[in-house]
């Protein structure tokens, strides 16, 4: 088996990182921020940077060129989240949620207008969505929302309660799961609708994360009127086309790339430091545990090759997705507490302290790399997926 990239796809890998040396803007490498540590100027400066990547046709570049994409093959848009995520771009989340997840949705599932309005905005980086799905009641078992939206004439009315809505308040537009039939069993009366954050009735509420950032929000809807073409796809099969969305969050490719640059740091930090008079990378801990990392991380990228081989099959992964979410967050926690021993106490400095090593960056992923195996479903629910989708077990 070859698992090399052709003469092709590695002149494309160049072609990114060389941009991506120029384009990155200063500021935001002094700012530093990881993952859920968006400020407002940082999400400034984040947006500026989508706009550029938009302009070369990189935001969406396998979309068809018809919506604003570069029909690009799976692999080469593998290497740029590869290249992007290494690198450290001004990449929120959000751009991800976006993109790669509600896009490709509105592609599976939307009308023609909805696919002209939307697809080309998204593939520019002029439009942002929120994911619309937690409630105070409904998150690992989602299918108990309650969130209505009742259709009267050619209108929607919305009334409920979403929770952890992240970047709610900066977002643009909701995609927003809502019960269609309250009658219907509880899988067969939800439906998908695409909500414009400014509508009237909504209120944004912060909650603060684990970081001390503001990235989640409660979304409250108070009779708030949508019009009957923003429902996507069938009224009350909204469902099947969740369970899509979510198997295509799941199966993020850049976390092992992110994570490779950590683990190179941690490398670097031990080759140059010396504790108690010995070279940090004599110590035999240290040097089991880095070679472990990197052995895992490699397992990581080899499982996202896998489900970019899916896509580019025209394979829709599923369990697969989950496999590489439950792999990877885990991966990326473990690199982190490694990281936090390797450190010892310097570790645990913030970023103001002038003996804080790395940036802060391992304790700040310590804390951030908690909530990776939460958000998309918890790695519990994952291997519930992989047990009954994957291995065909029974579901109790
Ligand atoms: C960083 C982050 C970002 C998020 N962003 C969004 C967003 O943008 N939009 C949105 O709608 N939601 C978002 N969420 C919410 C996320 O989807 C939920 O937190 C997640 O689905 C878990 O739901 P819960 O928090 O209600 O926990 P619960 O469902 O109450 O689960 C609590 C615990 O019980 C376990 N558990 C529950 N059921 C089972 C079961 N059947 N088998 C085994 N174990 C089980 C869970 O694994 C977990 O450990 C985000 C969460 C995080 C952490």
């Amino acid at each position: 088996m070859d698992f090399k990239f052709t003469e092709d796809e590695e002149a494309f890998r160049r072609k990114v990182h060389q941009w991506l040396k120029h384009e990155i803007p200063q500021r935001w490498t002094e700012l530093d921020p990881g993952i859920w540590e968006e400020t407002e100027e940082s999400w400034a400066l984040a947006r500026e940077f989508q706009r550029k990547l938009g302009q070369k046709g990189w935001i969406a570049p396998a979309y068809p060129k018809e919506y604003g994409g570069l029909e690009l093959s799976h692999m080469k848009r593998l290497i740029l989240s590869e290249e992007l995520a290494y690198n450290r771009t001004p990449m929120s989340i959000e751009e991800e949620i976006t993109v790669n997840w509600v896009g490709p949705s509105i592609m599976l599932f939307g009308t023609e207008k909805q696919k002209k309005e939307y697809l080309t905005r998204i593939a520019r980086g002029d439009v942002i969505f929120c994911l619309g799905y937690s409630e105070p009641n409904a998150g690992s078992d989602l299918a108990s929302l309650q969130t209505r939206a009742v259709e009267v004439g050619d209108e929607y009315v919305i009334n409920g309660q979403k929770t952890w809505c992240s970047y709610g308040h900066l977002a643009d537009y909701c995609w927003l799961a809502a019960r269609t039939d309250p009658d219907a069993p509880r899988h067969e009366g939800i439906s998908i609708f695409i909500v414009d954050m400014k509508t009237p009735g909504i209120t944004v509420r912060p909650l603060i994360n684990i970081l001390n950032r503001h990235s989640f929000n409660e979304v409250f809807f108070d009779d708030v009127h949508i019009p009957r073409e923003n429902l996507v796809g069938q009224k009350n099969k909204g469902w099947y086309q969740l369970v899509i969305a979510l198997d295509l969050e799941r199966s993020s490719i850049g976390y092992a790339a992110g994570n490779q640059r950590i683990i190179e740091e941690l490398i670097k930090y031990v080759k140059e430091t010396t504790r108690n008079g010995e070279p940090l990378a004599n110590d035999c801990l240290t040097r089991n545990e880095l070679a472990q990392l990197v052995v895992e991380n490699e397992v990581a990228r080899m499982m996202a090759y896998r489900i970019a081989w899916m896509f580019s099959k025209g394979l829709h992964p599923s369990y697969e997705s989950s496999m590489s979410m439950v792999f990877v967050s885990e991966v990326m926690r473990r690199t982190a507490n490694a990281g936090m021993r390797i450190l010892g106490h310097y570790g645990e400095l913030d970023r103001d302290s002038k003996w804080s090593v790395m940036n802060s960056r391992i304790m700040r992923m310590c804390l951030s790399s908690l909530s990776i195996g939460v958000g998309g479903g918890s790695n519990e629910i994952q291997r519930n997926i992989i047990a009954i989708r994957g291995l065909g077990l029974p579901r109790r």
